[in-house]
């Protein structure tokens, strides 16, 4: 009976755990991709992601047929549908099985909870495997038994769990027999899933596929890796390994990233404070995905700190539309959401900065902030972006103290010291001289900052106190 493997966030061949498992019974496999129009709306998802997603799939197309495993897609339009139509992929090709990655968000738990149950009532086995985090939502307690709430002590458990677990990635699924009765998918129907929406086509600076993924792995373990304590928070430097857009559709897995730091440090990173500082942004990855899991609140767009859903966020769309555009006056958060639009990705430094100033500055409400985000980032990652959002707006689990707020233009002195990055991005003041460059002059024709920094972070701290008091522990 063939085997039903149903890719979601994991577009790739190796140490993909549903399509190994369902190639070790060799007895058949045909994989599966559905696309969901209101999936597309519901999330917010980019044009550049469905257009990376749709080039990765054409890439898949062919390497699975060349492991004889058909590649077939489908596209429905509301999420209820997604189920049946998976049932009856699994009826038209008499599967036994169906195997499938875990996704962690609420309403990717209850769709894959109703193909759960719909497949079993039908007599198919359903297979649901570990993937997206090294160690699995729900194996990170404290003494307690209860999830962490600070990334500090969770990174500390985190470390000490999975030193036991097997992080050898795993191989190429097993080729399968050709079986002539399946037909593959042609590249135009791939095409023809994502004709209802618009696609954004950044291939210049984003290649698709696992093989362009490793490709940029190996060059940052080779040449990034042990600078990167020192280079990763410089915008102007290409000082982080840029993967984030690989991780998010899953044509690279944490496990493979992991793997090739243990590799490169024979097993023990301790040594290379580069290596142990990627490893920990890696494990920040992890923490927000556990996030969902635990706080199940923030996926229905809940401040994680319930108190702070009493803080008055201004709804005022003349500072929001500045701030989308990068005509805000403040030239790095300018230049950060330049780089945003321009190439839907931006540095993690400056999406600090850019959050801090939306949220603590222009007292907009972080929601606003984090939907602009996924609808532009070609990484959009719900729970990495939710948690960024919510570390910024002082809402989170690790949240920042609501009394540390960035200046940007001190962070702008500190992590672009001689402003190349800002020329970059906002060339009308590229002119400028290094002094003047993080805060233009007023005779320097560049927009007046369109609030007052100094009287702003008064106010959101002033407003921040009249809460209760953080709980966080
Ligand atoms: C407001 C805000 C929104 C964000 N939105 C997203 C998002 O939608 N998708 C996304 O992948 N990341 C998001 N991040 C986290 C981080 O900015 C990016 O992962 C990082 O900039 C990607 O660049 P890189 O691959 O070169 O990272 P590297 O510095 O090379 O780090 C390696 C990997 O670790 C993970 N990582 C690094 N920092 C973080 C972090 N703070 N939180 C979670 N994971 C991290 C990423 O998977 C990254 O690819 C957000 C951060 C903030 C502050």
């Amino acid at each position: 009976m063939t085997a039903l493997v149903w890719l979601r966030h994991d577009l790739r061949l190796r140490d993909n755990p549903a399509l190994f498992k369902a190639a070790a019974l060799e007895e058949g496999v045909v994989a599966v991709y559905v696309h969901c129009d209101a999936y597309v709306r519901l999330h917010d998802q980019s044009a550049a992601q469905r257009d990376f997603i749709r080039r990765h799939l054409h890439i898949l197309r062919t390497d699975l047929a060349e492991l004889n495993i058909p590649l077939l897609v489908s596209r429905v339009e509301k999420p209820a549908q997604i189920a049946p139509e998976i049932l009856h992929l699994a009826q038209s090709l008499n599967a036994g099985h169906c195997f499938f990655n875990a996704e962690y968000p609420v309403n990717e738990l209850n769709r894959d909870m109703a193909v759960n149950q719909l497949l079993r009532e039908q007599g198919i086995a359903v297979k649901r495997c570990h993937d997206r985090c090294i160690v699995p939502p729900g194996m990170v307690r404290n003494g307690q038994g209860e999830p962490y709430k600070v990334f500090t002590a969770f990174k500390k458990k985190w470390l000490h769990t999975v030193m036991p677990l097997s992080l050898t990635p795993l191989d190429l699924p097993l080729c399968q027999a050709a079986d002539p009765a399946v037909n593959g998918c042609t590249p135009e129907a791939i095409d023809q899933l994502f004709s209802a929406h618009e696609l954004r086509d950044l291939s210049v600076l984003w290649s698709a596929g696992e093989q362009e993924a490793y490709t940029r792995l190996d060059e940052f373990i080779a040449h990034g890796l042990t600078g990167y304590l020192d280079q990763r928070d410089y915008p102007a430097i290409e000082g982080t390994s840029t993967l984030s857009p690989y991780f998010a559709v899953g044509s690279l897995s944490p496990r493979q990233a992991l793997s090739a730091v243990l590799a490169y440090t024979y097993g023990d990173w301790s040594g290379n404070a580069g290596a142990a500082c990627w490893i920990s942004e890696l494990i920040w990855r992890e923490f927000y995905q556990h996030v969902v899991v635990d706080y199940p609140q923030v996926c229905k767009r809940k401040a994680m700190q319930a108190h702070t859903e009493a803080f008055p966020w201004q709804k005022d769309t003349g500072l929001f539309d500045a701030w989308c555009k990068g005509m805000t006056g403040i030239p790095i958060v300018d230049a950060a959401m330049r780089q945003l639009n321009a190439t839907g990705w931006m540095h993690n430094r400056l999406r600090m900065i850019v959050a801090m100033f939306l949220t603590k500055n222009c007292q907009i409400d972080w929601r606003w902030g984090e939907q602009y985000f996924i609808s532009q980032l070609i990484d959009g990652d719900f729970a990495a972006n939710n948690g960024g959002w919510q570390w910024s707006a002082s809402t989170g689990t690790d949240a920042a103290p609501y009394f540390r707020i960035f200046n940007p233009c001190s962070q702008s002195e500190r992590f672009d010291p001689t402003g190349e990055f800002i020329r970059k991005w906002v060339p009308e003041i590229a002119h400028l001289s290094t002094k003047d460059i993080h805060s233009p002059p007023p005779q320097s024709g560049y927009p007046l900052p369109i609030v007052d920094l100094s009287e702003s972070r008064k106010a959101t701290i002033a407003l921040f106190k009249n809460l209760q008091p953080y709980t966080t522990t």
